[in-house]
């Protein structure tokens, strides 16, 4: 077995437990393999091996890689491994780089403003690749206090002025919440970092009532068992199935 596939089957068996324990079917979590840094290979060969969700940090990135997945298929097959797989911005999304994002992505999980939302709106709105099909985004939310952490506080007026605008956005499909839990901090923190989020999803939905937030984007491979135990719907594992990530010096 390759270490990927190694990998996969640990994971696999780590998510069916913490399901099994929170006594959800495994169906209601969907595994994002995250695949920033690690060349389009690796991608190639996790759509082999079954995986068709995939989180990239940055655009200029992702757009190499997609072009080189857009002519690999696999031996006697003519559908391309881009064509197979669906990949989502997990990063910080600068407003000036909406055209190019929605060249390059199938989803936004970092959502963190107006202005970023009316111009990805736009940048849909105006792309015929997309032919009248909607745009998934999550909003990102920020719920711990560290001042690096990107996403919106969830007492801020700006969150509540995204949220009243998305049902306007006709090109955006608003489906949920995503959140990055601190790390290296007590796993009750964790755990309630994640609770919190499921409960704002609650509020909002109620406050909200145009809107419908199913998703929830939390837990990554140090946490991800804590996070299915609170109710993720979607898991961002990086690490745990590419190994350690090597960044240029
Ligand atoms: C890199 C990254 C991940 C994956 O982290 P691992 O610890 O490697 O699993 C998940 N979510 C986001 C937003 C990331 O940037």
């Amino acid at each position: 077995m390759s270490k990927l596939a190694d990998n996969l089957a640990r994971v696999e068996e780590a998510i069916a437990r913490a399901c099994r324990a929170a006594s959800r079917p495994r169906a209601e979590v969907e595994l994002m393999a995250i695949s920033k840094t690690h060349p389009s290979e690796a991608l190639v060969e996790a759509e082999r091996l079954g995986l068709h969700l995939f989180g990239e940090s940055r655009v200029q990135e992702f757009a190499v890689k997609s072009a080189q997945l857009a002519v690999s298929a696999a031996p006697g097959e003519t559908a391309t491994v881009r064509s197979q797989i669906r990949v989502h911005m997990i990063g910080n999304l600068q407003s000036n780089k909406a055209n190019k994002a929605v060249e390059v992505f199938d989803g936004v999980d970092t959502l963190d403003s107006v202005k970023l939302a009316v111009r990805l709106d736009a940048a849909v709105a105006a792309n015929v690749l997309w032919g009248g099909k909607k745009l998934p985004v999550l909003v990102e939310i920020k719920l711990s206090s560290e001042e690096s952490k990107a996403g919106l506080a969830p007492d801020s007026a700006e969150l509540s002025a995204l949220l009243e605008r998305l049902p306007d956005l006709k090109h955006l499909d608003a489906q949920g919440l995503m959140t990055i839990a601190p790390l290296d901090v007590p796993e009750e923190e964790t755990r309630g970092c994640f609770r919190r989020l499921r409960e704002l999803r609650d509020e909002l939905a109620q406050q909200h009532a145009r809107l419908h937030l199913p998703m929830l984007s939390m837990g990554m491979s140090g946490d991800f068992a804590l996070a299915i135990a609170e109710g993720a719907t979607r898991i961002r594992i990086g690490t745990a199935l590419f190994g350690a990530r090597e960044y240029p010096a």
